[in-house]
């Protein structure tokens, strides 16, 4: 099954993988969810020095914790390096293993961006593979990294992108977001790309009120999907505490996004 064949996909979990037995509790309540595409990231690019993800040690925790549970595991990575492990690991996962990896919005270096899509294009079937848009607000540059993906030969079937707003810089901020959204321009860069666009609420909103508030925002837009940070205890998160939802906040927005009812209990 192509993942990109499914309807609003939603992608879901904590910002950061921080131990194996946080995983585990977040896969179990996305499983009660419905949601079985689970974001926990292996590298954290840090705006200041601090703690940076548990790293290439984590990757069999993050496949082990995921994918014989029948769910798809997804990270970011920043380098060709990181695109090596994943595609190693995912080759000993088995045939039927699938996994997303993305490239973050800080990942700006083009001879990387190459090299990482040329390494996925070589590794198994099963890789999705994810782009951002970058930091500043700029439609050509966000439309080069799809170039430069497509260029190294990345297939189209199996490639997505994502928006998480750019950078407010002294731009109107009165709802105080992290990132400012341009629904209009990723409706153009889905449109121009003919790829499907995602909506990450969680970068964009910087805190829990601000993510369910931009859902509703983009109601109006045709995304074909969500990257939503949840943590099991938001306040005591590694990174991105304030805009990590609960479970039962996630639950209840993707009743509403659903627009239908979830009806199993959510631990
Ligand atoms: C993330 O998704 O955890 C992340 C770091 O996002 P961004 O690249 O949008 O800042
Ligand atoms: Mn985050």
């Amino acid at each position: 099954m192509n993942l990109l064949n499914l309807e609003k996909m939603v992608i879901a979990g904590p910002c950061a993988l921080e131990s194996r037995e946080q995983l585990r509790g977040c896969v179990q309540v996305l499983k009660k969810m419905g949601v079985s595409m689970v974001r926990a990231s292996l590298w954290k690019p840090r705006t200041q020095p601090g703690w940076e993800g548990l790293g290439w040690m984590s990757l069999p925790v993050l496949l082990e914790e995921t994918i014989p549970h029948g769910m798809i595991p997804a990270t970011e990575i920043i380098t060709a390096e990181h695109a090596l492990m994943v595609v190693h690991a995912l080759e000993h996962s088995g045939p039927d293993a699938r996994m997303i990896v993305w490239l973050g919005s800080r990942n700006q270096n083009h001879l990387e961006q190459k090299k990482i899509a040329k390494i996925l294009a070589t590794g198994p079937e099963g890789i999705t593979f994810m782009f951002k848009n970058q930091m500043w607000d700029d439609e050509r540059h966000w439309l080069g990294i799809h170039e430069h993906i497509i260029t190294e030969g990345f297939p189209r079937e199996r490639l997505m992108i994502c928006h998480r707003g750019f950078c407010p810089g002294k731009a109107p901020n009165a709802k105080g977001y992290r990132n400012l959204p341009d629904f209009e321009m990723a409706m153009r860069i889905k449109e121009k790309t003919g790829l499907p666009m995602l909506l990450d609420p969680s970068h964009i909103g910087g805190s829990q009120a601000n993510v369910l508030d931009i859902c509703h925002q983009a109601s109006d837009y045709n995304f074909d999907g969500y990257l939503i940070e949840m943590h099991g205890d938001p306040d005591n998160a590694k990174t991105d505490a304030k805009q990590q939802l609960t479970p039962g906040q996630l639950n209840g927005l993707l009743h509403t996004l659903r627009g239908a009812a979830v009806t199993k209990e959510v631990a």
